[in-house]
């Protein structure tokens, strides 16, 4: 289950983008702006082209370095999501379940071990590499296996921890928001997920809608971030 169907299932609707304001579509990414779910505004899923060329770049790289100087860089770069075209390209790869930046195990099986096996055997059917072209999340036959897709991040805004942690994403329940001096601070920043989304722990019973501790999602369990209600300013 991706981000995105995750936060449906509990209850958010993902209607228009919360980039560019159009009808979002199905996939992973807004189908008008290709901004992805769950994630900083202004990452978006990386477009066919980019991913060809990068994967172009990939090649010429491997061959220029023998092969060997291309590994011990990826071996690098494999920990923040990338290989090394895609680090010249300022792409990265994610966890479409998670929402962070691949790690580097992840990295390496999708690398290394995926494009080996589909290439293997069914490279010889061409279609494979072209599998984005039809995937709503864009997404190659080796992504499918690692649960990754590949976004545009030239900015580092993909970080290594999942959504939850994402500072554009907003908690639901901000129309309940309290006063600016009322607001609890103990807990750290109220948009980090967990205990922020709470009006508050000393007023017995304010709003009705608080569950207490036991349906608050708590720690270890997935909490889907609702799309942010706008875009925050630059
Ligand atoms: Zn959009």
């Amino acid at each position: 289950m991706t981000v995105l169907e995750g936060a449906v299932q509990q209850g958010y609707t993902v209607e228009t983008c919360y980039s560019c304001g159009r009808p979002w579509g199905n996939g992973c990414a807004c189908q008008f702006c290709n901004q992805m779910y769950g994630f900083s505004v202004g990452v978006v899923v990386s477009s066919a082209g980019k991913r060809l060329i990068a994967h172009l770049l990939e090649a010429v790289l491997v061959l220029v370095t023998c092969f060997v100087g291309w590994l011990i860089w990826a071996l690098f770069t494999f920990a923040n999501g990338q290989t090394p075209a895609k680090q010249i390209m300022g792409m990265r790869t994610v966890n479409i379940v998670t929402g962070a930046r691949a790690g580097w195990g992840r990295m390496f099986v999708r690398e290394v071990c995926a494009k080996s096996l589909i290439g293997f055997f069914l490279g010889w059917l061409v279609f494979p590499y072209f599998w984005l072209l039809w995937d709503k999340n864009k997404q190659q036959l080796w992504d499918k296996m690692v649960e990754t897709t590949v976004l545009d991040d030239p900015n580092g805004l993909v970080t290594a921890q999942p959504w939850g942690a994402a500072p554009s994403l907003q908690q639901p329940q901000q129309q309940y928001q309290l006063p600016p001096s009322e607001q609890p601070t103990q807990w750290g920043d109220p948009r980090q997920g967990g205990y922020g989304q709470q009006g508050g722990y000393d007023q017995p019973g304010s709003y009705g809608q608080q569950g207490g501790y036991g349906q608050q999602g708590g720690y270890g369990q997935p909490q889907y971030p609702p799309p942010p209600p706008e875009p925050p300013r630059r």
